[in-house]
């Protein structure tokens, strides 16, 4: 597995696939992999010739209030994961070579970002659109992966993408799970024992909204007060939003007629947990 730090390697490194006629298949990450992860650089194996993982903890996503310092950094973990399942090449920026002193270029979001987390954190889709499109100029690729974990995040990019005529297919996973249900995050280390035991709540809540949906139930004020049910009784700290939407738009519906995928975002002691479910596609 090659390893490169500079962008101009990386770049050379994408341009000699696209030489060559090979598709890759680029796999951006904060790192602190896991099996998430490790599930888009398989998938990107099985639908490209070569695979890119990259690893920068993204500053500019960061909202002001949220602590950069405090994501976790486990490089040479992510590395051994990553030649284990089969990546080709991964670039490992160096945290000040992203961003040049005085950098001021930024993309703005498409309307997609504005709800749910873009409320929540102010800023946010702001820095991924904008890292995700300079990671795709760096890495010149055919295809790019991503997780339904970030349900809006993938709507976000695949959004830009369209709009700014960008020449990468953007393929989007499903949510990989712990087998109790906990939807996998680097975030979740920091979930002491009784807090993972409050987090399933998340899970559950989803659970429960599909269960009254498939049970005919097609008022989202209803399903959202269920969802909040379930949070509220296993005493999460903070819901910030529990709520079902159109997964196009993610305008939150008052009605359910078509697709709709429920989202959650909510904290259990210090740490932000988020989880979506689709839960009809018709
Ligand atoms: P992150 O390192 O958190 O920025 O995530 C990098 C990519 O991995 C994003 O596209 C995420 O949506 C995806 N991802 C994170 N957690 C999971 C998961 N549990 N299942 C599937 N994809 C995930």
């Amino acid at each position: 597995m090659l390893i490169v730090h500079t962008k101009e390697d990386a770049r050379r490194w994408a341009q000699d696939q696209l030489a060559a006629g090979r598709t890759s298949g680029l796999v951006p990450t904060m790192g602190a992999l896991h099996e998430g992860h490790y599930s888009l650089v398989r998938r990107s194996r099985e639908r490209c010739d070569v695979t890119v993982a990259t690893i920068f903890v993204n500053p500019t996503q960061f909202a002001p209030h949220e602590d950069l310092s405090r994501y976790p950094r486990t490089v040479e973990e992510d590395l051994q994961g990553l030649r284990a399942c089969g990546a080709d090449a991964v670039f490992v920026p160096a945290a000040d070579s992203m961003y040049l002193p005085g950098h001021s270029t930024y993309v703005d979001p498409p309307e997609v970002a504005a709800p749910l987390e873009g409320i929540c954190r102010p800023g946010h889709f702001r820095g991924v659109a904008t890292v995700v499109l300079k990671l795709m100029h760096i890495l010149p690729t055919t295809h790019a992966f991503f997780g339904q974990k970030d349900f809006q995040q993938a709507a976000v990019i695949r959004t830009m993408v369209r709009e700014l005529d960008l020449a990468v297919e953007i393929d989007v996973a499903p949510i990989v799970r712990d087998p109790d249900g906990l939807a996998m995050s680097s975030r979740n280390r920091y979930l002491s024992a009784e807090e993972r035991s409050r987090a399933l709540a998340l899970s559950r809540a989803l659970d429960e909204a599909s269960r009254i949906v498939a049970g005919g139930e097609k008022d989202g004020t209803a399903i959202e007060a269920a969802m909040r049910r379930v949070l509220t009784e296993a005493a999460v700290d903070e819901i910030e939003y529990a709520t079902v939407a159109d997964p196009v738009t993610l305008a939150g519906l008052r009605r359910i007629a078509g697709p709709v995928v429920a989202l959650i975002a909510a904290r259990v002691g210090s740490t932000r947990l988020i989880d979506n479910r689709v839960l009809a596609d018709h």
